[in-house]
């Protein structure tokens, strides 16, 4: 068992490197499709915008813009370069720590004009943009102002969906080695700045090229504008006029639109200088997490059994949430979009394979449910609706034989109870409620298990037998009530120990006593005698068999005299006179206490029984010469009648049991067959009353009836 254990385990192991790998693997040649670089550009635009915030107010770059406002009022492009050299004049003027010359001044133009420009720019640390021409050569600044030895390129390199996310450090052509603008003029801003030749730049571009701070170059030349806008700044001049200078489209920017380019650049250099470039991560790391990712969703998937939207959500947002601190914190771009497809590419491998097996799995159960049940045809369908209606078919099946059994548990005299592995109820039909009555308890039937054999409880005034079976899955109890059998069988014993015991004694004497007459010639005296002794034996044996008789009679319910209103202080009074002479005999005094209006529904030959058995015991177990005390009174509802002597008194052990037939106390001499109190009690309670006894050794014995008592009207 726990070597199939470790099997397992270690088979679900293998499956879930297998699956990951797999998802790995999978998700590469999604990859090389082309189908996710796309959506990983997006996204990682998407966190750039969402995970950084450029604050482009005390930003130490500024941008002279040669807009339309500008080309309206000086006139179209291309602008003399004596006026391009009055604006350098002016910014300088103004403080500007550097310009950057976004504007491609390669050919030679009038003299004086290029000359102007080319002393403006010696007063001030400055870049000037180059560009390849369709030959691929340079077209670098004309040699008046300085040539090649202050350019910079000013490209973007253009991704496939026309967005510039990175610029070459370098450029290369024609055996000259060109620095980016922005990165030359992030220089200007941080001289220290050490960066590898050929190095691709990917700038956070934030501040967004639109936050970057202008100025009209309208503006500059006509010196409206506060001079403190330029002090102390890298100033870019460029061209944004209409139809005029280039333009990028750059993540940060306004969405899909292009930016002129000397913004981008600005926008760019502030990234290099304060090093907020972004990093793409080791392949191989990525590769690692994703791995990592796979094995993780397959250890969801086995603790869980089951993928559900709650893990997908939680493992994505977890992984976008991670994506935007990494790039908070070490501008790292995480491939959140790869990373996700292998999350779901691993999931649905695993959840696809599983179902496949289920389905086949399933299909073999039901074939076997089928023939199990001999349903017509067996076989099993091979679409998922045909399954599920030979299921429905199934279900309506087990229904009806769920209320058939119903209907017969329902209907049986046994009870039927069924118990879980927990002891908790599953079935348990009315017989066995009304049996037990309530729902039985498992350890009610276990406690007791080892009592007899079979297991009989009692309950209440029911025996019932109980066979406990353990069915591994729980237990099943079936209880009989065995009352009406214990019963018989009581009765079947009584009248064996009556004929036995009781009878055999006093039939031995009458047959001794007739031997002796047939023998012996007797005198006629002796004659009489013996003829007595017969006649006394055959009354003893009358009288025994009659009260077992009249007591099978009562304990089987049916008694044919007729109920009557009765007082029973009269008929006490009447047979107190017949039983006088027997007390008489004695010397014993019997004190009657007869009360008014003891008025009982009875039958009066019962009650004379009573009467004469619980008084003739007073007699009979009392020493000559005492009294007895007979009283009959009423209470509100009920009529009582008394009956107390002074004579040995009954032992404690023997108060419960003296109403049981055949019981008499040990050690009792005075002749009797046990069976007098027995027939009180049934007469008693068969009128609807009570009888209690109080005794003491050596004092006494008072046996007190109560019956219910008619209403005086
Ligand atoms: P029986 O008197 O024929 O033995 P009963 O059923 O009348 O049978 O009485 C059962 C037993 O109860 C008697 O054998 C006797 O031991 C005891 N008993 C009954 N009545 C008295 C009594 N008044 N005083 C003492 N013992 C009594």
């Amino acid at each position: 068992m726990v070597s199939n254990q470790k099997q397992n385990r270690s088979g679900g192991r293998l499956n879930s490197a297998i699956f990951s790998v797999a998802a790995v693997a999978l998700t590469g040649v999604i990859w090389i499709l082309g189908w996710l670089p796309p959506m990983e550009r997006t996204t990682g635009d998407l966190l750039v915008r969402a995970s950084t915030s450029g604050d482009a107010s005390e930003v130490p770059v500024v941008v002279i813009l040669i807009d339309d406002k500008a080309v309206e009022r000086y006139g179209p492009l291309p602008w003399s370069r004596d006026r391009i050299a009055k604006i350098v004049v002016s910014i300088t003027a103004s403080g500007a720590r550097a310009i950057a010359l976004d504007l491609i001044l390669a050919e030679v133009t009038d003299s004086e004009a290029d000359q102007a420009l080319a002393e403006a720019l010696v007063r001030v640390p400055v870049v000037i943009a180059a560009a390849f021409d369709r030959d691929g050569a340079w077209l670098l600044p004309c040699e008046a102002l300085g040539g090649a030895s202050d350019a910079a390129h000013a490209y973007g390199e253009v991704g496939p969906d026309g967005v510039v996310r990175t610029i070459s450090a370098t450029k290369q052509g024609h055996g000259l080695s060109l620095p980016a603008l922005s990165l030359a003029a992030a220089r200007f801003l941080k001289p220290e700045l050490a960066i590898e030749p050929g190095a691709e730049l990917r700038p956070e571009f934030q501040p967004a090229p639109q936050h970057i701070p202008y100025l009209s170059a309208a503006s500059v030349l006509d010196g409206s504008y506060d001079p403190k806008e330029i002090a102390g700044r890298v100033a870019f001049v460029g061209i944004s006029a209409t139809g005029a200078g280039d333009q990028f489209v750059v993540p940060t920017g306004p969405r899909h639109a292009p930016v002129p380019g000397v913004l981008a650049h600005a926008s760019a250099t502030l990234s290099i200088a304060q090093d907020r470039l972004l990093r793409i991560p080791n392949p191989w790391w990525s590769l690692a997490s994703a791995l990592l990712l796979a094995i993780g969703i397959q250890l969801i998937r086995d603790r869980r059994g089951a993928f559900d939207l709650a893990a997908f959500a939680t493992v994505s947002v977890g992984l976008v949430l991670l994506a935007m601190a990494a790039v908070r914190f070490s501008l790292l771009l995480i491939p959140v979009t790869s990373l996700l497809t292998v999350a779901v590419v691993s999931a649905l491998l695993r959840e696809t394979a599983e179902s496949r097996s289920a389905w086949r799995e399933s299909g073999h159960l039901l074939k076997a449910v089928l023939e199990h049940v001999g349903a017509k045809p067996s076989t099993v369908p091979r679409t998922a609706a045909g399954r599920l209606d030979a299921l429905r078919r199934l279900q309506d099946r087990v229904l009806e034989e769920d209320a058939t059994r119903r209907t017969l548990l329902a209907d049986m005299d046994e009870g039927v109870v069924l118990w879980d592995v927990n002891g908790e109820i599953v079935l348990a039909n009315p017989a066995a409620e009304r049996l037990w009555g309530g729902a039985p308890e498992l350890s009610e039937m276990t406690q007791s298990s080892d009592a007899t054999e079979p297991l009989v409880l009692t309950r209440g005034p029911r025996h019932l037998a109980v066979g406990l079976t353990d069915l591994g899955s729980g237990h099943l109890a079936i209880l009989r009530d065995i009352s009406a059998e214990r019963t018989l069988e009581k009765r079947r014993q009584e009248m064996q120990r009556l004929v036995s015991h009781e009878l055999k004694t006093p039939l031995a004497s009458i047959a001794g006593f007739g031997e002796n007459l047939e023998r012996y010639e007797l005198s006629a005296d002796e004659q009489r005698r013996v003829a007595s002794l017969i006649r006394g034996e055959a009354q003893r044996l009358q009288e025994m068999v009659t009260v077992f008789l009249d007591l099978e009679q009562l304990g089987g319910g049916h008694w044919d005299g007729a109920i009557e209103a009765v007082d029973l202080g009269r008929l006490v009074a009447t047979r107190l006179e017949v039983l006088d002479a027997a007390a008489g005999a004695r010397q014993i005094t019997i004190k009657p206490s007869i009360g008014d209006g003891c008025r009982v529904q009875a039958v009066p030959a019962l009650l004379d029984r009573v009467v004469d058995n619980l008084v003739g015991n007073a007699v009979k177990y009392t020493l000559s010469g005492d009294t007895i005390e007979v009283d009959v009174s009423r209470s509100s509802n009920q009529v009582h009648l008394v009956v107390r002597d002074h004579g040995p008194g009954i032992p404690e052990d023997g108060l419960a049991r003296v109403f049981d037939r055949f019981y008499r106390v040990p050690g009792t001499e005075v002749v009797g067959a046990g069976l007098g109190l027995a027939l009180v009690r049934e007469v008693v309670d068969w009128h609807g009353g009570c009888i209690t006894i109080e005794s003491e050794i050596g004092v006494g014995s008072a046996f007190t009836v109560s019956l219910p008592a008619i209403e005086e009207v």
